[in-house]
């Protein structure tokens, strides 16, 4: 019988950890062995893993098609456990939707830009135009200034995302924590970036393992190089069942 280990929880970012980040948001491809690597590793964790991402479940679905791991989209906006999805609606945000059309005003001759409408969010990307960083923060800030408390900035990698308040990768990884088979586990995070040193932060707490994809300062307790290292480490980890992660490397 496959080894198993039941005592982990694993939580996996999407973006620069499970992925190469590309130039182009929309452009981001798979490897053609990820998708086995993790209904092996799933199957492996008693299901308990799951892919906690700032993009919406609808297009981290499309990767992973006809599987559908449990999943964490917007930051924790959307989520679904064993098949039970709850969904972030973008007509109770109308004043975010009113700053989405203003923001895309805002950039239209600002060539590099890209606004990235998520519904119940929305991400300035400036990869392609990097002499843009100074305005799309300013812009970032703007709108976050004019819609209130309600919203807050979460800075990435050549990205500023404004989203409500309540949605962070902390607070969504908690909540997978107080369900099955999530619960009584050892937390593992894996992420690249800003936004998941606060996924970082509860896994910690919770005497788990953070691990962070690439350089950058960290509260993760392991750092690995590039999401192929990852990806060789999840591999390796499906196949033989023994957690590669050994606090330092694997
Ligand atoms: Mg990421």
């Amino acid at each position: 019988m496959a080894k198993t280990n039941e005592n982990y929880a694993l939580f996996l970012d999407f973006d620069g950890t499970l992925v190469d980040i590309v130039e182009r948001p929309d452009a981001v491809t798979v490897d053609p062995a990820l998708p086995k690597v993790l209904t092996d590793l799933e199957d492996r964790l008693g299901g308990a893993l799951a892919i906690i991402s700032g993009r919406p479940i609808a297009f981290l679905d499309g990767h992973f098609a006809p599987h559908e791991f449990d999943i964490a989209g917007l930051h924790g906006l959307e989520q679904r456990i064993a098949g039970r999805l709850s969904m972030c609606d973008p007509d109770e945000h109308p004043a975010l939707r009113d700053m989405v059309a203003r923001l895309k005003q805002i950039v239209a001759d600002k060539e590099g830009i890209l606004i990235e409408d998520k519904g119940c969010s929305v991400a300035i990307h400036w990869r392609l135009a990097p002499h843009e960083k100074d305005f799309a923060l300013a812009t970032a800030h703007a709108a976050i200034e004019a819609l209130g408390n309600d919203y807050r900035v979460q800075h990435g990698k050549a990205v500023a995302e404004i989203l409500p308040s309540a949605a962070g990768k902390g607070k969504v990884i908690e909540r997978f924590l107080h369900e099955s088979p999530y619960r009584e586990r050892r937390p593992i995070f894996i992420g690249d970036d800003l936004t998941d040193e606060n996924g970082f932060k509860t896994v910690n707490a919770h005497g788990g393992l953070s691990i962070r994809i690439g350089a950058g300062e960290t509260i993760a307790k392991v750092r690995l190089g590039t999401p192929a290292e990852l990806r060789h480490c999840l591999a390796a980890w499906a196949t033989d069942g023994s957690l590669p992660f050994n606090e330092d490397d694997c």
